[in-house]
């Protein structure tokens, strides 16, 4: 294990309805051996495709858009090794809806990166995809990002530039609303662009939407990079990757880490279709 964080933890002023929320929109299966060095060929995971909502009164924000309605179309463009048995549960386009969920408070899509499983979504999200320069180039031109270019027709994108302020060891950071409470850091990887979204609530709570920095919590834990041959398929660049996945897992004790796909990692996020109940004044 890499010695835990020992700077201060970064100012946050989030206002007082900031607040997150899980939309999980299916899952695909796949085996421990293949997600990270050290599992066990037998043990099958679920790979969670998760929706998380951040609502701020600035205007919300969804990180990644989990499975969408063409997700059929979506999975069968995948090369052999990344096609697998899948769950859709409703896409979190419906969830907004079936919320109640007014979408007009909905600024974009804040995506950790263009890989289908985490795009899928969009084709139902008409809102922008928040990106940065690194991930379009990336998006444009590599096989993995044909169902990105696919579903991001149409949509307009909201480009962000990175910062030179460090963030808990990462070089570069953009705060998205100024106050700390969502703050996007680079870590490119696993592809160009590749990002973190740190999420501060009011009450002090903190979590690490890392993306596919580690495919399941073990690789936080452990810590332990994804498989030898998973890493030459999936990684653009795997030694960004280790150095990215020990800084996260030097966080681990002072916020809650959520690698895209465990399903595990979401524990104690709200759903939004049954969200706490509120005293209304
Ligand atoms: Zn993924």
């Amino acid at each position: 294990m890499p010695p835990a964080w020992q700077g201060p933890l970064p100012e946050a002023m989030p206002p007082s309805d900031v607040a997150v929320y899980q939309l999980p929109t299916g899952t695909y299966e796949t085996r421990a051996a293949f997600a990270f060095t050290g599992g066990s060929f037998r043990d099958k995971r679920p790979f969670a495709a998760t929706a998380i909502l951040v609502t701020h009164p600035q205007g919300d924000l969804l990180i990644d858009a989990g499975f969408g309605s063409d997700i059929a179309a979506h999975v069968h463009a995948q090369p052999w090794f990344a096609r697998a048995p899948y769950r859709a549960t409703g896409t979190a386009s419906e969830q907004l809806d079936a919320s109640g969920y007014d979408r007009g408070g909905l600024r974009g899509v804040l995506i950790t990166h263009s890989h289908w499983d985490h795009v899928s979504g969009l084709d139902q999200l008409h809102v922008p995809i928040w990106t940065n320069a690194g991930e379009l180039q990336y998006a444009a031109k590599a096989r993995d990002g044909k169902v990105f270019r696919t579903v991001s027709q149409g949509h307009e994108i909201h480009r962000y530039e990175f910062g030179n302020a460090p963030y808990l060891g990462f070089p570069s950071s953009y705060d998205v609303y100024g106050d700390g409470s969502v703050v996007v850091a680079l870590a490119g990887g696993h592809t160009t662009g590749s990002v973190i979204v740190f999420v501060t609530l009011p009450g002090g709570k903190r979590y690490a939407f890392i993306g596919d920095v580690a495919w399941q919590l073990e690789g936080i834990r452990k810590p332990a990079q994804r498989p030898l041959l998973m890493r030459k398929l999936a990684d653009v660049d795997a030694g960004q990757v280790r150095q990215d996945l020990l800084r996260v897992a030097s966080l681990a004790g002072l916020l809650q880490v959520v690698p895209a796909h465990d399903v595990r990692a979401y524990d104690g996020i709200p759903r939004l279709s049954a969200p706490p109940i509120m005293a209304h004044t």
